[in-house]
């Protein structure tokens, strides 16, 4: 802008000072072109005058300096020139001053040399005989005076341009300086052009708008934040290059990323196949979804396009975590082909033995063998559908049940008492030692995982064994430790005895009367109580398993 200022002060000031020279030359010139005149024409009098008395001798005697002189006979022949030999010059009658002299009484003309730089100014006056005087004077033209005076001229244009240039400089600095100055963040505060008040009050009001329109992106830039980082699904908003536009906290975390992958293609942070899969079938318009695996979770991926003219300008993926339902679903096919599967044993035999017992051919002696097979079967299946009962309840936390003070060596004490018959059976001696420690818990729940660890104990002990059941009080716990003498559990198989239906040994747990599901129903009770189970067990040594409820 300074630069423009400065220019245009530069070409108005060249044009002003041009034409300044250009009219003040023309005025000088036409002033002294005038003067001259006068002059002539007061000359041309006196010649004339100094003529009619003396004749041509009155030409002869005058000292012609710059004039020059001329007398023309009425024919038009030039009887006397102070500067040409008269008989080398034409006929003069049809000069242009000699003819209007002749006519008029008076003549006058100028005419300009050949090459332009001399004008020759002409005053004629007629005398009494008819013939006509002349007096020339030779004055520079415009052109040449300007060429004199010229380096003058060059000299003063010369200083006036270099005034100028830096009048213009600091003009244009000056103008512009105001305009630098302006304070856009406080528009209305700017003292300067009042021309601009208009524009700064716009400005202004601009840029409150603008303000106010920010802070509500802004605030609702925050609420889809805090919105959809407070949301346990994935969600990533990608535009139609798959460039994310927005990843919640929830996708960074799944995705092994950060917040820097904005702006990124999702491929350099996802290359998952299935994923691309589903993004490309979006970004075509159709609703995509799939379940993918990522890390060590099942992951549903929703990825629906972002139409709002009917074209796709982006997409919007969710990705849900589906492993623990996946992980149920599979637990429940699991669990339903077990039980099935358990109790197609016992009913196989049952209907076996109703069916001879039906048939008549059996021996009377064989009945009540047959019938006692029949009992067991039906015990062992009453109790496979109790602990599926059981753990259904448990399946659906510790509802209906109410917590009480229970005090876990008043129960397994009890215990051991409902279970000394089955010890005695197996030649197994019961002990049980600690002292009293309240808990607030579920009695029926207590007492399940008490009766199954203690029934285990025994189950899975060696005649003349032995299974202790201590029970110790601390400030923040309650801990039941069972230990027996029995067979142990191999290392390998540690880990999986608290899944349903898992036994080391089918055979003999189906000889003791087990089904399977007893540890899944201590495990999930304990869950209930938020305690925490510990095995410790050797093949052929023994095993213990304390369990720590919390008493709060
Ligand atoms: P079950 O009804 O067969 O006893 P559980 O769920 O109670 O089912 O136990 C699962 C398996 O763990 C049992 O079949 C058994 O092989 C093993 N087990 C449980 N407790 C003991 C123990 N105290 N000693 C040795 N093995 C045990």
């Amino acid at each position: 802008m300074t630069k423009r200022i400065f220019q245009a002060i530069c070409a108005v000031t060249a044009i002003v000072l041009l034409s300044c020279l250009v009219i003040i030359v023309a005025v000088c010139y036409g002033y002294i072109s005038d003067g001259q005149l006068d002059q002539l024409r007061m000359q041309t009098t006196l010649v004339a005058e100094g003529v009619e008395n003396e004749g041509i001798e009155y030409l002869r005697n005058l000292e012609a300096q710059d004039y020059r002189f001329t007398l023309v006979e009425n024919d038009g022949t030039v009887l006397f020139d102070s500067k040409k030999n008269e008989l080398e010059m034409g006929n003069h009658l049809e000069r242009e001053e000699i003819r209007e002299a002749m006519t008029d009484g008076y003549g006058e003309s100028q005419r300009y040399s050949d090459t332009l730089t001399e004008k020759s100014m002409y005053s004629a006056l007629l005398l009494d005989d008819g013939s006509v005087v002349r007096v020339s004077i030779l004055q520079s033209s415009i052109f040449s005076m300007m060429i004199e005076v010229g380096q003058y001229i060059f000299l003063i244009l010369t200083l006036t341009v270099v005034i100028a240039l830096a009048l213009a400089y600091r003009l244009s600095m000056n103008i512009v300086k105001p305009l630098n100055e302006i304070n856009l963040d406080d528009p209305l505060m700017n003292e300067g052009y009042d021309e601009l008040t208009p524009l700064l009050t716009r400005v202004h009001t601009q840029q409150t708008q603008l303000t106010k329109q920010e802070m509500e992106l802004r605030n609702r830039q925050n609420e889809f934040e805090t919105v959809t980082n407070n949301m346990s699904e994935g969600l990533i908003l990608l535009n139609r290059k798959g460039t994310i536009l927005s990843i919640n906290d929830a996708a960074v975390e799944l995705l092994d990323t950060n917040h820097q992958c904005v702006d990124k293609n999702i491929l350099t942070i996802n290359r998952n196949l299935e994923l691309q899969e589903v993004l490309s079938k979006a970004l075509s318009g159709g609703h995509a979804e799939k379940i993918i695996g990522i890390h060590d979770g099942r992951y549903q991926i929703d990825a629906s396009p972002v139409l709002p003219n009917g074209e796709v300008t982006g997409v919007a993926l969710l990705i849900f975590d589906v492993t623990e339902r996946e992980n149920a679903e599979q637990m429940r096919r699991e669990f339903t082909a077990n039980v099935s599967h358990e109790l197609k044993t016992p009913l196989h035999s049952i209907s076996g033995y109703a069916e001879l017992l039906k048939s008549g051919m059996i021996r009377q002696e064989d009945v009540i063998p047959f019938s006692e097979k029949i009992y067991t079967e039906a015990q062992r299946m009453i109790q496979l559908v109790e602990d599926i009962i059981s753990l259904s309840h448990l399946d659906e936390g510790a509802e209906g049940m109410i917590r009480a003070d229970v005090d876990l060596f008043d129960l397994a004490k009890a215990t051991a008492i409902s279970l000394g018959d089955k010890a005695k059976k197996h030649s197994v001696e019961l002990d049980v030692s600690g002292s009293k420690s309240a808990i607030i818990g579920y009695p029926q729940l207590v007492s399940v995982i008490l009766y199954n660890l203690c029934d285990n104990a025994i189950k899975y002990n060696r005649p003349g064994g032995k299974v202790y059941i201590n029970v110790e009080n601390f400030k923040d716990e309650a801990v039941l430790t069972v230990r027996d003498t029995g067979i142990g559990i191999p290392a390998e198989d540690q880990p999986r005895i608290f899944e349903r239906f898992y036994r080391v040994d089918k055979s003999h747990s189906k000889e003791v009367g087990g089904t399977g599901l007893g540890l899944s129903i201590v495990k999930h009770a304990a869950k209930v109580h938020d305690a925490k189970i510990e095995l410790q067990s050797e093949a052929g040594v023994g095993t213990t398993i304390t369990v720590r409820i919390p008493k709060a």
